[in-house]
């Protein structure tokens, strides 16, 4: 049996996302640039993609900008605020995704940016609201930016979004949120939720690798990181990829249409592994939170310590079960997860990131635990 249970890594294509992309590349080709025919077709299609996004999110159509994916909008939001807004300290975690820790890292060390990190993370890994009114009134002379993500990709843990963007309404500061995570697996209304810039990538809920999106609220007035042509309002330049918009697209109307069927089921499936984990495999402890405050899709399980931790990941590949280490010190790495050991969860326990999706059944949830079981030569 093949079981993927890496889904906050990457996530397979719907098949309705194929289609519709081939039948995009069937039909649709022109340069959505060009002023005849061929282009207006693919012209139409990217701007009808553009404004049922914009309508997802409750947002006008002008503030969604395509890209390549999350790690370039994350780049554009953050390196553009820094070059164009005047912002000189950004306040962010420990424990974000790499795309924003190591863009801020760099600013940080060409001086062109204080890199404030928030110290007292939750037992999640939870942001701190208490903390962060605290940094956002001692920094309020300068001009700030707040990165925070959303949902953490690796212990699932998710931030009170509109909480911390009150905060920094409050403190005049820009809100930048990496929401990978949690896009088509939550209703993000924008309108509710003061935040400046979201981030998305298509391949984190069934649609194609190498798209997303970028968020830009209208007050915020930033110039582009890829100049090029006149594409994006100007503000990205570079053909558009229209085949990966409108695979997204589609990928986002499956997800959004069967919000919550997909949310009960994935849930079902997530507290089916719980389960099973608490009662067959003894001294299994849990990085993720399992009460609330944490996305349905990811399972972050500290397994009892082994001789064969270094391994681990891969004997599960063996078995056939794919999923990703969030052990502190993991097989091919010499670092090891940032995440966990900003949490001082660095210890002997091999921790490994199960991450589920509408195409994961009961009997893989079974099959693994099985597996698991013979690793750890539990008697059945
Ligand atoms: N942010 C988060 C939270 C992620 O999980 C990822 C992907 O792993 C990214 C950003 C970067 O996305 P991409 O590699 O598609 O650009």
């Amino acid at each position: 049996m093949k079981v993927y249970l890496d889904n906050a890594a990457t996530t397979p294509l719907a098949p309705e996302v194929i289609q519709e992309m081939f039948s995009v590349m069937q039909e649709k080709f022109g340069n959505p640039s060009s002023i005849h025919s061929y282009g207006r077709e693919a012209r139409s299609l990217i701007e009808q993609g553009r404004k049922y996004i914009a309508g997802l999110f409750n947002v006008t159509p002008g503030e969604i900008f395509f890209t390549s994916g999350a790690t370039e909008a994350n780049n554009m939001a953050i390196r553009c605020s820094v070059r164009d807004l005047g912002i000189r300290c950004v306040i962010s975690s420990p424990i974000e995704h790499h795309a924003v820790e190591h863009t801020l890292q760099e600013l940080s060390q060409h001086g062109k940016i204080k890199l404030v990190l928030l110290k007292n993370a939750g037992e999640f890994g939870e942001v701190d609201l208490t903390e962060l009114e605290a940094l956002l009134e001692a920094h309020k002379n300068e001009k700030l930016m707040v990165s925070l993500m959303h949902a953490n990709n690796e212990l699932g843990t998710i931030n009170p979004i509109k909480e911390i963007g009150e905060l920094c309404q409050k403190y005049h500061a820009v809100y930048h949120a990496d929401t990978v995570q949690s896009v088509a697996h939550y209703d993000l209304d924008l309108k509710e939720i003061p935040v400046d810039f979201i981030t998305c990538s298509a391949h984190k809920f069934h649609g194609p690798k190498g798209v997303g999106f970028l968020y830009i609220n209208n007050r915020i007035k930033i110039n582009p990181m890829l100049t090029g042509g006149s594409q994006e309002r100007n503000m990205r330049g570079g053909t558009e990829n229209i085949y990966g918009i409108a695979g997204m697209v589609k990928a986002l109307q499956l997800s959004y249409n069967n919000l919550e069927k997909e949310r009960q089921y994935i849930t079902s499936l997530r507290q089916h592994m719980i389960d099973k984990l608490k009662s067959e495999m003894p001294g299994v402890e849990f990085y993720s939170d399992l009460d609330h405050n944490s996305l349905y899709t990811v399972l972050s399980v500290s397994f009892p310590p082994c001789d064969f931790a270094e391994m681990f990941l891969f004997t599960l590949d063996i078995n056939g079960i794919a999923a990703s280490s969030g052990s502190a010190c993991s097989s091919g790495s010499s670092t090891g997860s940032h995440v966990l050991i900003a949490l001082g969860k660095n210890g002997d326990r091999p921790a490994v990131r199960f991450s589920f999706s509408r195409y994961n059944t009961r009997e893989e949830i079974d099959y693994t635990i099985e597996k698991l079981k013979e690793m750890y030569m539990v008697k059945a």
